[in-house]
Order: C-alpha cells, then structure tokens, then sequence
C-alpha cells in the first residue's frame, strides 16, 4: 500500500533526526525530499536544523520548483532534487548531507570506486564523484548529470553526498551505505593496502543483487 501524504511527512522528519544524530549534517545544512501521492514534492526548508524540523516547516513545490503549499522557502538546493526526479523517473525520494568521511573523500577528489567490500557492492555498487558545481545555483544540479542514470548515490566535488531511492527508507539507507563505505576506504588508506575483488567475484555480486533487488 502507498503510504499516505501524513506518513511520508513523518517520513522527512524521521530521516531529518537520523541525518542530525548520526552527525551527518551540520547546523542547517542537508536536505530532504520525498514525492507525495499528488505527484507534487514535499522538500524540506531553507534554514531550520534537520534535527529541528517540524510537519509544517515542511515546503510542497511542483516539478518547476514553485512553491505550492508552506510557509517557509524551500531548500535552496531543490533544483539538484527536480533534475534527480526528472532523469529518474524510478525515483520517490532524494536526501543530500554532508557526512564527514564521504566528504572527506570529495573534498580530496577521490571517488568510492573500488570494489573492495562485498556489501557496498552488493547494495549500492560504484559510487561515482560528481564535478564542482556552487552549491544553490544551476550549475550545481548539472554537474550530476554525469552519474544520475546510472548510479543511487554520488559524492559531490569539494560538498557531499546525494542518494535517491524508490522511498525514502531505500534513499537513507544508501547515504549510510556511502558513509559505511567512506570509512572502510579511509580504513584500508591508513593500513596501505587495498585487495579488490576480481572481475569475476563481481560480477557474481551483481548478479545477486540483480536477484535479491531485481
Ligand atoms: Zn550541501
């Protein structure tokens, strides 16, 4: 059953708490999106702490970005969530942060690319870093065109992190999946060594994903 407009509202702040506590954001930065049943998107605000958030801060906007329902603006990042929706259509749900280990890894232009641990491949395979772009303008959101089709989260050059999914549980798990990630790579950087997967072992992950996900 599709969940109701009451519940993915719930849905928004439950992952704004979980991206605050687990040190994820900091401040007012983050931000949140989910499709509603009408096929407009509720987003959260400019400005108010992900921890913080309450049901009527929450902004709905339509496809173009205009505000529709809410008093507050909406996050000035919602063009990098419009053109997320608009190249995957697959998509119900979009969450950005900041975690400190995969930023770490953009802010040093390294990608999480290497196939090195089973569940990452598993679950979310290669995640790509996407070019600089300044953060909410235009030019933010095209920078992603490189690895939108193609992959469920990126890191962004010099920022953070984006995941998407078919609901937001799906799209929060993949950040915490990149963020798990970042660490076992720095983990393997500090020890010197890294011993990847072959081709073949792979390949017969993905063909299980391909299975357990479809
Ligand atoms: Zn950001």
């Amino acid at each position: 059953m599709k969940p109701t407009e009451k519940q993915l509202r719930q849905q928004v702040l439950d992952v704004g708490k979980r991206m605050s506590a687990q040190g994820f954001v900091a401040a007012t930065d983050g931000n949140i999106s989910t499709r509603l049943p009408s096929g407009l998107l509720l987003v959260t605000p400019s400005g108010v702490p992900k921890g913080e958030l309450k049901d009527e801060d929450l902004v709905v906007v339509d496809d173009k970005g205009n505000k529709r329902f809410g008093r507050l603006k909406p996050t000035s990042e919602f063009r990098m969530h419009l053109k997320i929706y608009k190249f995957r259509p697959d998509v119900q749900a979009v969450v950005h942060a900041h975690p400190p280990i995969s930023t770490g890894f953009a802010c040093a232009g390294i990608p999480l690319d290497q196939p090195i641990a089973t569940e990452v491949i598993l679950q979310l395979g290669k995640v790509p870093l996407a070019p600089y772009g300044t953060p909410g303008t235009p030019e933010l959101p095209e920078t992603l065109m490189c690895c939108i089709r193609d992959h469920n989260a990126m890191l962004m050059a010099n920022h953070g992190a984006v995941s998407y999914g078919k609901d937001l549980k799906q799209a929060w798990g993949r950040m915490e999946t990149v963020e798990q990630f970042a660490k076992i790579m720095l983990v393997t950087k500090v020890l010197g060594q890294q011993k990847a997967l072959s081709d073949t072992d792979v390949a017969k992950i993905v063909a299980a994903r391909a299975s357990y996900f479809g």
